[in-house]
Formats: C-alpha cells, structure tokens, sequence
C-alpha cells in the first residue's frame, strides 16, 4: 500500500521543494514532495527542438563556494558549464541604441550615452553620505547617489532585467539590503564597494549542460518520495497533525513545509488560515514573456559578443532585454544557427488576448531586430509566458514579509519558504532551503 504519512511534506517541487526535500532527505529525515505538475522544477524548464535548446526561465546561476558544495553533494557539479568569454561584454539600450557598459565606475566616467552631468555626479558620489529618505524605494536610493539620468539609464535597465520589475515601487532593503547596509556605513556606494571588494564571496557565472531541466531531472531521481502530478487542494490542522486534500487522496504530515509561490499557498489556506492567505496575496508576481528565436547566421549584419541588453523601464516598458544564447553557449544552436533569448513585460490585459499577444510579441521582436541589425524571419520562435512569473520586492515588503513570516510560525509544525522568502535568484532558493532544513533538524 502507498505510504501517505510523513513526518516531513514539502509542497512545491521548484529548485526551492527540491533543494530542501534533498537536504532534509540526506540528513536522515522521512520526507515527501508532491508536486503539482508532471515533471518537477517549476519555472526551471526547457525546450528542445532538432536545432536548438533554450532555457524558459533562469539561464544563468552565480556559483559561490555554497552552492558548489552542494552541487557536488548531489552529484550535478559536472552539469556546470562556463559560458564563453563574451559573457564579460554588458550592454545596455539607450536612446534606441545598444551600448557597451562596464560595470567599473572608472569605464562608466567614458560611456558616450551619458551626459557630462552625469559623469560630475558619479565622481561627486565619491563623497555622498548615507541617504536620509526612510526605507527608500531603489529610485530613490540610487537617484540620491548617482542622479536622474544614471539611475533611470542604468539602475532601472538592471533591476528591469532580473525582477522585470519598477524602480519607483521596489524597496532598496528588500531587493540589496547588503548594499544598503553598507551604505549606511560607508556613506559612499564606490568607497562601500571597493572596501568591501577582497572581501566578498567570488562567484563565477555559469549555465546547465543541457539546460535547466537536466539538473531538475538529475535533482528528482535523487528523491525517495517524490509525487508528481498530484495537486494539493487543501490544508487542515487537527491537533498535531497536518491533513492534506491532494487530487491523489489524503496525506498527512507533522511538518508542512510550502515551496510554492504565495498566491498558490493563498489558495489552498484560504479556509484554515484566511489571514495569512489575505496577506500572501499582496506579493505581486509581474507577468513575463520570453520570446526563443533563432535565425540563419547569415541575417545577423554585426556578431553579438556579449552577453545580452539590458533595456530600462524608462527607455521601454515592454522590451526587457536579450540573453545572446549561443554567442554565451555555442552548443546551444547546431550549425549555421544563432539562438537569442528577448525577455518583455506584457500588460496584463493582453494575455486574454491572443490576437493581441501575438501583436505586441511581433513588435517587441522587431523592436529587438531593429536594435541587433537581425534580417529576416527568424527560422526557429517559440514563446513562454509566465502569467505571474517573479515576485515583486515592493514597499512595503520587507514588513509584509515579517508578518508572514510570524503568522506561518504561530502554526507550529508549519514553515514557510520559496522565491518570495529566500530571494528570486536560483541560488537564494537553493541557498535558503539548506540552511532551512539544517535549521529544522536541529529543533
Ligand atoms: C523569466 C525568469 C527568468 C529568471 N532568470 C533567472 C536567472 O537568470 N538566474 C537566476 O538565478 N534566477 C532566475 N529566475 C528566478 C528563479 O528561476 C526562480 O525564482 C526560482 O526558480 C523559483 O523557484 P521556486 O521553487 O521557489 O518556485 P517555482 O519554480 O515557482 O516552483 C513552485 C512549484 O510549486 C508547484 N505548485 C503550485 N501549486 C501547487 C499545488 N497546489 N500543489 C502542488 N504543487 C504546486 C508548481 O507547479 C511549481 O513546480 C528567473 C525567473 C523567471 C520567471
């Protein structure tokens, strides 16, 4: 008969569900992660056709000495693969034009898309003191460091890029609290970090041999008890034990641990814990759509060695940016072929809208055509579109994340994590869930 209670259920089988699953598992504990979906790594998937292959969410991870450890741990060290040298070349759009940027202060003070006014004040930065503005948005931390036209040409093309995400909403000790940290230490942001520069942690870029679902799927076999395709539906608490309502029947548990993104966990807690649901509903998640093309390498006018653009909220509020697949990772495209990565933002409006949709993908793809001098139809385009993709770092966060927090643990047994928590990025989730399930055992 199928087991169905467990002194550990991990709902949510993304990176999160399962760096914690593997974790508790490694370390003598009887756990389960059910899954919702029939393969397991949430938004880490891929597609794959005869040509090419591109990622649908993350491309690339920052490795640290933690995450390597645990890459080694469970065996998918060997997935690691460095992208090429290119990947050092950043650029930016501004005014309609792609710009190569470095992020060395020395090398922005030669950029020609910046101003001289500009240049002043990223030297008068040199001798800022720390911001004044109670718990800043990120717009106005970097505005009072580095000005109006660097933060909305640079700072916003960035944090447009890994959280697709408003500038004018995102609080600064949410999204870099370290930085913001230091700056209420060091006053200057350039002193701060060049102090600070033989002493943080170094991390090399990296991407997965054959894509992020190689790992998941290397990741998942790994599990003793791992249920896909069964949905929780709802939790209930009876004296110390947790029921579970699952598509697949009843399952219950001592220790519920959620991995899954806060409006999923709403849902399902909405009669037992209707507080806590309400609260998870204000982490926003913005809906992103990524756009996977590939052309004959004869329709690209000038080679694009680098990693990608990045495009500000200010420049385009749709148009996000580009990761350079194969100038990054050559075996991505087979033969002849150049594979290309276009991240946009869509309005929500537009999802239920197909036509719509398919409007506004064309314009952004020609947008980027325009942008990369790219002829020509692409050979290979596929879309994937994430409705509520990452969440959101806005004000008032970091004291919504407290409460949720201090609500989840008046639930003993009952602990809360995934993107929301930890941080967004693959590491913070990996990173997070370890220190989780040793923090766990341990009580
Ligand atoms: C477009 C995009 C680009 C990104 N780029 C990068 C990058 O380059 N580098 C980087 O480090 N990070 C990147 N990220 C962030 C990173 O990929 C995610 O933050 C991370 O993978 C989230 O993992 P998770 O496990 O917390 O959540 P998820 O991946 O969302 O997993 C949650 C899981 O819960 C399951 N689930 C939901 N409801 C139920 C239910 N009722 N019952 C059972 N199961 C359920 C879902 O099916 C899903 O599998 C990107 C994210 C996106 C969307």
């Amino acid at each position: 008969m199928k087991q169905t209670h467990f002194d550990y259920i991990v709902l949510g089988g993304g990176i999160s569900g399962l760096a914690i699953s593997l974790e508790l598992q490694s370390r003598g504990e009887e756990v389960s992660l059910i899954e919702k979906s029939d393969k397991a790594g949430g938004v880490l998937q891929s597609i794959y056709n005869d040509d090419c292959y591109w990622d649908r969410a993350a491309h690339t991870l920052a490795v640290d000495l933690e995450l390597l450890t645990f890459f080694q741990r469970f065996n998918i060290e060997d997935l690691l693969v460095e992208p090429s040298t290119v990947a050092k070349n950043r650029q930016i759009v501004v005014n309609d034009e792609i710009h190569n940027i470095s992020n060395h202060p020395g090398k922005i003070l030669t950029a020609k898309f910046l101003s001289s006014g500009a240049k002043v004040n990223l030297l008068k930065e040199l001798f800022k003191k720390p911001v004044k503005i109670p718990n800043p948005t990120v717009r106005e931390f970097f505005e009072y460091h580095f000005g109006k036209e660097i933060t909305e040409n640079i700072i916003s093309a960035v944090f447009s890029g890994i959280y697709s995400g408003d500038i004018e909403k995102m609080e600064m000790k949410a999204v870099m609290g370290n930085i913001f940290q230091m700056e209420q230490e060091s006053g200057s942001l350039i002193r701060g970090l060049m102090k600070q520069k033989d002493k943080t942690q170094k991390r090399k870029i990296y991407g997965i041999k054959g894509g992020m679902e190689h790992m998941n799927r290397t990741l998942s076999a790994q599990l003793s008890n791992l249920e896909l395709g069964n949905e929780v539906l709802e939790i209930r608490k009876v004296d110390d034990v947790f029921y579970l309502r699952t598509a697949k029947g009843e399952r219950t548990c001592k220790q519920l641990i959620s991995c899954l993104p806060a409006y999923n966990l709403s849902n399902i807690i909405f009669k037992s814990h209707q507080e806590l649901s309400v609260n998870l509903d204000e982490i926003q998640y913005n809906p992103m759509i990524l756009i996977h093309v590939a052309f004959d390498q004869s329709s690209v006018a000038e080679e694009l060695n680098a990693f990608g653009f990045l495009c500000s909220q200010y420049e385009s509020p749709v148009l996000k940016g580009a990761i350079y697949n194969s100038s990054l990772f050559p075996s991505r495209a087979n033969g002849n072929l150049v594979s290309y990565t276009i991240f946009m933002k869509p309005k929500a409006k537009w999802l239920d809208n197909k036509e719509r949709l398919d409007r506004e993908v064309d314009k952004v793809l020609g947008q980027f055509q325009k942008l990369t001098k790219i002829n020509g139809a692409p050979i290979h385009k596929e879309m994937t579109i994430w409705k509520q993709g990452i969440p959101q770092f806005n004000k008032p966060y970091e004291s919504l994340k407290f409460q949720l927090i201090k609500q989840a643990e008046s639930i003993p047994g009952f602990t809360l994590s995934g993107s929301y928590i930890s941080g967004v990025s693959v590491p913070d989730c990996i990173k997070y869930n370890l220190r989780l399930a040793s923090q766990l055992v341990k009580k």
